[in-house]
C-alpha cells in the first residue's frame, strides 16, 4: 500500500520540497496533517509548519549555515525518544530527504534501533530551480548529463570527496548545492579542470519562493556578478549551456507581485481566497493567523436539541463555520440526513450557502445583504415566525441582534453554540516568527475585527531591526475607519469593497511596472 494512513510509533522522513508549499507531495501533506510530533529543518516553509493540528508537538532542529541548533546525533537521539514514546513522527526535511540531506544517516540508525521508518521523497532544490527559473537540466542536443554536487567541501583541500578534476564536461549540466559561500573555489577548480570561461552559469536564489531571484553570467563572470548581486544562500548554482537561455522560459519570475511579500490576516486553518489570489500572481504571502476557530460543543445542549430536531421550523446558520461544525456534530449522531425533519434552512450569505450545498441540502433564504440585521429581517418578511421554532447555530461571539429580533417577531429561538473563536498564541507561531524577522511590504486588512486582533497581539509581532517595514492596505471604509480608530496608518484603501478591488490596489501599488 503506497497510500495508508500514518502509524504510531513510526518516523516518517519526508522531503519537504524547494520552498514553494505547493510542491509538497499529498502524501508528505497528508503524514504532516496527521503526525504527533513533526520535526523539521531551516529551509521549511511556515505554512506547512500550520498544516498540523494545534496538539502537535513541532520540534525546530534546523541547521541555518554556522548556527548548528543541534547535533546530528541530538536529531536521532529525539527521533528515537519520540518513536519509542509511540508517537507518529515527521522528520521533515528540505527538497528531498535523500538527496545531501542526511537522510540516510537517520534511515540507517532508525533501523538499527529497530524503529520502523517509511521515507516520502520530495522535490529537490535543483529541480525546483530549474522550473521556477526557466532552465531547464537536460535537452536535446545541449545536454544530456545531469551531475548534482556539493560545493560544501573545500574543493582545495586534499579530503574533498568531489572529483572535481573528472566532471564531466561535454553536453553536462552542474548544480551545485551549497556552494555560495565557496563560488570562487569551485569556479577557480572547474577552470583548472578544463571548464572554458564561457560556459553560462545561473544562480537561483529561494527558489521557487515568492522572494527567488536569479543572477545570470558565465564561468569568467559569475564570481563578479554575484558579488554584485549579493548572493546568498540557499541558492542553486546552474552551470552549463541551458544556463545560458536568460529569460526565455522563464514565468515565474515576470508575475507582476513576484518579489513582494503580502501579509493576510486570517484564522488559523481556514484556507485564504485572498492568499490564494495573491499567490497566483506571485506574491508571497504570510497567512498571520491572529484567531483560531475551533469546534465546541456542549453535550448536553447537543443531545437536548437532536432529541427534538425535528420539531424545529427554521435552522438558521450564520457562518460558513457554523454550518461545518453543525453537520460534523449532527453527523456524530445521525446517519441520515432525513433526521433533520422538514424544517426550513436560512443562510447569513452566498459563501454560508455554498458551505451547507456541500452537505446535500438547498437554502431556503439568503437575505439580499450579507449581515445579522438583514438576515432577522428577511425571516420575519417570511411572515412564518409566530410560534415557529427557530435554531440558530452561532460561535461564542454571535451577535444579539438576531435573537432579539426574531423573539420580537414571536418565534421560539435555541442558540445552539457549535464553536468557538479564540486568540491565537503568536510568540512561537513560524508564520509570526517570519513577519517579525523579515517584515513585509503590505499588510492586507480585510475586516474590523481583522484590525482589532492585530492590534491587540502587537506586543508578538514587533519587527526586528532590519525588517522590512510595511504598508497599510485596507478593503473599505469600515475596516479603514477602524484602522484610524486604532491609531494605525492607513496607506492604501481599495476602490470598492471586495476581494477583487483588494487585490487590484496591491497590483496598482506593489506591482512591477515592466
Ligand atoms: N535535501 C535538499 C538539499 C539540502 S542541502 C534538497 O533536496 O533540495 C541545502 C542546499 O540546498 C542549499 O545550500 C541550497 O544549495 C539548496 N537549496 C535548498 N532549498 C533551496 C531553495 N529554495 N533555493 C535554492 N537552493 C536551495
Amino acid at each position: 500500500m503506497t497510500y495508508s494512513k500514518a502509524s504510531k510509533g513510526t518516523v516518517y522522513l519526508v522531503g519537504a520540497g524547494p520552498g514553494d508549499p505547493g510542491l509538497l507531495t499529498l502524501r508528505g501533506k497528508d503524514l504532516i496533517q496527521n503526525c504527533d510530533t513533526l520535526v523539521y529543518d531551516y529551509l521549511v516553509h511556515p505554512v506547512v509548519l500550520n498544516f498540523p493540528g494545534k496538539d502537535c508537538e513541532r520540534i525546530y532542529v534546523g541547521k541555518k549555515a554556522g548556527n548548528h541548533s543541534k547535533s546530528q546525533e541530538a536529531i536521532q537521539a529525539l527521533l528515537l525518544e519520540k518513536a519509542n514514546e509511540g508517537k507518529c513522527v515527521v522528520r521533515l526535511k528540505g527538497g528531498d530527504p535523500y538527496l545531501f540531506g542526511r537522510g540516510s544517516e537517520e534511515a540507517f540508525f532508525l533501523k538499527e534501533n529497530g524503529i520502523a521508518f517509511e521515507v516520502v521523497p520530495g522535490i529537490t532544490a535543483a529541480i525546483g530551480a530549474a522550473a521556477y527559473s526557466g532552465t531547464p537540466l537536460t535537452q536535446r542536443n545541449a545536454s544530456s548529463t545531469l551531475v548534482m554536487v556539493t560545493g560544501h567541501e573545500d574543493p582545495e583541500k586534499p579530503e574533498t570527496m568531489v572529483d572535481w578534476d573528472n566532471l564531466p564536461h561535454a553536453n553536462t549540466t552542474l548544480c551545485v548545492y551549497m556552494g555560495v559561500s565557496r563560488l570562487d573555489a569551485i569556479v577557480e577548480r572547474l577552470q583548472k579542470a578544463g571548464y572554458a570561461d564561457s560556459i553560462p552559469v545561473a544562480c537561483v536564489e529561494w527558489a521557487t519562493l515568492g522572494r527567488q531571484r536569479v543572477c545570470r553570467g558565465d564561468l569568467g563572470t559569475i564570481i563578479m556578478i554575484a558579488n554584485d548581486f549579493g548572493l546568498k544562500a540557499p541558492a542553486i548554482i546552474i552551470i552549463g549551456e541551458n544556463a545560458g537561455m536568460g529569460d526565455q522560459l522563464s514565468w515565474f519570475e515576470s508575475k507582476p507581485l513576484q518579489g513582494r511579500r503580502l501579509v493576510v490576516t486570517r484564522s488559523q486553518g481556514q484556507a485564504s481566497e485572498l492568499s490564494e489570489q495573491l499567490e497566483l500572481l506571485g506574491a508571497e504571502v504570510i497567512g498571520l493567523p491572529l484567531i483560531s476557530i475551533e469546534k465546541n460543543v456542549d453535550k448536553q445542549t447537543a443531545a437536548d436539541i437532536f432529541a427534538e430536531i425535528a420539531t424545529y421550523d427554521w435552522l438558521v446558520f450564520s457562518s460558513p463555520n457554523g454550518v461545518r461544525f453543525f453537520f460534523e456534530t449532527f453527523f456524530e449522531k445521525f446517519d441520515d440526513i432525513r433526521s433533520l425533519g422538514f424544517l426550513r434552512i436560512a443562510a447569513v450569505g452566498k459563501s454560508t450557502a455554498k458551505e451547507i450545498k456541500k452537505f446535500y441540502v438547498t437554502t431556503d433564504l439568503i437575505p439580499d445583504e450579507a449581515n445579522a440585521s438583514s438576515l432577522a429581517d428577511a425571516l420575519v418578511a417570511t411572515d412564518s415566525l409566530d410560534s415557529a421554532k427557530v435554531l440558530l447555530i452561532s460561535g461564542n461571539l454571535g451577535r444579539d441582534i438576531l435573537t432579539k429580533k426574531l423573539e420580537e417577531a414571536r418565534a421560539i429561538v435555541d442558540r445552539f453554540e457549535v464553536y468557538k473563536t479564540e486568540a491565537t498564541e503568536l510568540a512561537e507561531n513560524p508564520t509570526a516568527k517570519l513577519f517579525r524577522e523579515q517584515g513585509a511590504d503590505a499588510i492586507l486588512f480585510t475586516s474590523s475585527s481583522g484590525v482589532k486582533s492585530f492590534v491587540d497581539q502587537a506586543k508578538d509581532l514587533i519587527l526586528e531591526a532590519d525588517a522590512v517595514r510595511p504598508k497599510s492596505i485596507s478593503i473599505g471604509p469600515i475596516t479603514s475607519a477602524s484602522m484610524v480608530q486604532q491609531g494605525m496608518p492607513m496607506n492604501f484603501q481599495a476602490k470598492e469593497a471586495s476581494l477583487e478591488s483588494l487585490v487590484e490596489t496591491v497590483v496598482e501599488n506593489f506591482g512591477k511596472t515592466e
